[in-house]
Parts: structure tokens; sequence; C-alpha cells
């Protein structure tokens, strides 16, 4: 089977956890019991779920000329995922989320950083162009700077790429754009967002979707934590039920689902295998910690019935 080619333009993020008994309160000083770094941001965790679960893809994004940029391209080689595509900016360093967990509660505070991925220049786009249009389909969220984001939506378009976007997390963006967007996959909150609907239930998924639609967007996917995705399109509307399975950190759920569903749609399957595919990922994601390491293989993955 010849695997369709994914191109993803997004973040990479270092994810710096610290984990004490309580939250640090404005001014506080608060001693913590652990500290772990790993690699985050939507669109790198996304990257590299699909690239675990073997998909063709290639990343885009950016970082910087720093330790957590030397953190990232030892990470992807480890990997085995090229790192042509990983961006250097000679300015701004690389993005961090610096995380607080409470032990006790498992509450967090989280302050990002996103530096890089959020300074795409036109000689970047430039040197991304090709690529692009060499692509049958680009994976994008919204961890970067939008002008950037709306020209790669562009380029993509033209070329007659099929474009899945991740509205991940809510910010605004022009109709323009959106009406590009071939597959739209928003959680709850980011439907919400953008729609102006809210997204309790199954019926107001529905009509949320209706009105993604009626912007022109044919496929609607949106995902609603453990009751599984709601999925809109031309071939019907229904919803795919999540795994039933013991959840120890959900962090990464919606990433690990995206890189999932992507995959299965480069493997040409339909929208609703492809989004039972993505559960099946998100699922295994789920019953481990931290966002990118959670990532299952391929072997995992076929092990599921
Ligand atoms: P996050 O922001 O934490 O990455 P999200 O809000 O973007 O998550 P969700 O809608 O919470 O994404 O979850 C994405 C997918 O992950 C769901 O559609 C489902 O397949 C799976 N999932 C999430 N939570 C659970 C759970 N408790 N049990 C099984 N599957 C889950």
């Amino acid at each position: 089977m010849k695997k369709k080619k994914i191109v993803m333009f997004g973040s990479y993020v270092a994810d710096l956890t610290g984990i004490a008994e309580h939250l640090p309160k404005a001014a506080e000083t608060v001693f913590g019991d652990e500290f772990k770094i790993g690699p985050g941001g939507k669109g790198s965790n996304q990257a590299v779920a699909a690239h675990r679960a073997g998909a063709d893809i290639t990343i885009v994004t950016k970082i910087g000329r720093d330790v957590f940029g030397q953190l990232a391209t030892d990470f992807y080689r480890k990997e085995n995922i090229n790192t042509e595509y990983v961006l250097v900016d000679e300015e701004k360093g690389t993005g961090v989320a610096l995380i607080c967990v409470d032990q006790q509660t498992g509450q967090n505070q989280i302050l990002v950083i996103p530096g890089a991925c959020t300074n795409f220049t036109q000689s970047d786009i430039d040197k991304i162009r090709v690529v692009l249009q060499d692509a049958d389909i680009l994976l994008a969220q919204f961890e970067v700077n939008m002008e950037a984001l709306a020209q790669v939506i562009g380029i993509a378009e033209s070329a007659g790429v099929m474009v899945v976007l991740n509205p991940a997390p809510a910010r605004e963006i022009s109709l323009e754009t959106l009406q590009k967007v071939d597959i739209i996959t928003p959680n709850e909150v980011e439907a919400e967002a953008l729609t102006g609907v809210a997204v309790p239930d199954e019926a107001g998924a529905k009509a949320a979707a209706d009105v993604f639609h009626s912007w022109g967007i044919p496929s609607v996917i949106i995902t609603m934590g453990k009751q599984g995705v709601f999925v809109s399109t031309v071939e019907g509307t229904r919803m795919v039920p999540a795994r039933l399975v013991e959840a120890v950190d959900t962090t990464g759920a919606g990433d690990a689902f995206n890189g999932g569903f992507v995959t299965g749609i480069s493997e040409g399957m339909d929208l609703f295998a492809a989004a039972e595919f993505g559960n099946m990922v998100a699922s295994l994601s789920v019953q481990k910690f931290g966002t990118a390491p959670s990532m299952p293989l391929r072997e995992e993955i076929d092990k599921l019935v």
C-alpha cells in the first residue's frame, strides 16, 4: 500500500514540569519534589504520534539555537524523524511550557512562552514551499504565528493538498483561511470558541458541525474526551465512541488522536475508520504518563481489536 505523504506545520515546545505539594501563590516560593523535561508542543506531539503509528510524515517546526532546541533534535534523531525542516531561529529561543503540578489534586498552572515557533518568516515559508506542494496532506494547528499559518494553508490548497486543521488552542482565524480547510478537528471547547455553539453533547456537536459546514468545510471531527468523537461529513454523521480504558494521564490525548487520525487518512481509510484508528492511538496514550513519549508504536495499535 502506498501511504500518502503528510507534512505537519506546527509547534515544538519543551515541557518543563515541576511537581509540588501545592501550587505557588503570587510571590510565594514552593519547594518541589520532582522535575521533568520532555518534548512537547501540539504540532510535534501530533507528528510523533503519526510517525510512531507508521505514517510518512515530515515535521516543519522552528526551534531556537539553545539547549531546548538541541533536546528537540536529539529526540527526533532517536525517533528516526527527519530534521531537515526543523528550522532554527537566530533570535528567539525554543518554545517552553513551565508546568507546575499539584501532587495532591493533579491541578496545574501552565505558562507557555512559544518563542521560535511563533516566528515563521517569509524566508522560512519560501524554504518549505516545495515540500508543502509535494505533500498529499497538510496537518496544522494554532501554536504558530497566524499570518504564516494562513500562507501555508493557502499554498497547500492551491497545490491540491488536503488540509487537516486542528484549531488548537482556540484563537481567532479568518473565514477566508477556514474555507480552505478540508477536515477540521476541534475539541468541544475549540468548536464552541469558533462557532459560538456550545458542545455539551452529540446534539451540540451536530449544531456546531453544521456551522462549520455552512462555512464550506466539508468534514468536521469534534473530539469529546472519553465520549469519543463526533464525525460529520457528506458520507454521514455519527459518534465514534472512545475505547473504554483506565486513563492515567489524558494530557496530549487530542494530539494522539490527531496523529492517529491523519495516519488513518494517509492509509486510505474513510473518515469513520480513521476516527476509530485515532481513538485507538489516543486510548493507548492516555494509559501512560507524558505527551510525545506516551504515543504508541504501530505494533501496540495493531494488537488492539
Ligand atoms: P488535550 O487537550 O488533553 O490533549 P483534547 O481536549 O484536545 O485533549 P479530548 O477530546 O479530551 O482531546 O480527547 C481526544 C481523544 O482522546 C478522544 O476523542 C478519545 O478518543 C481519547 N480520550 C480522551 N480521554 C479518554 C479517556 N478517558 N478514555 C479513553 N479515551 C480517551
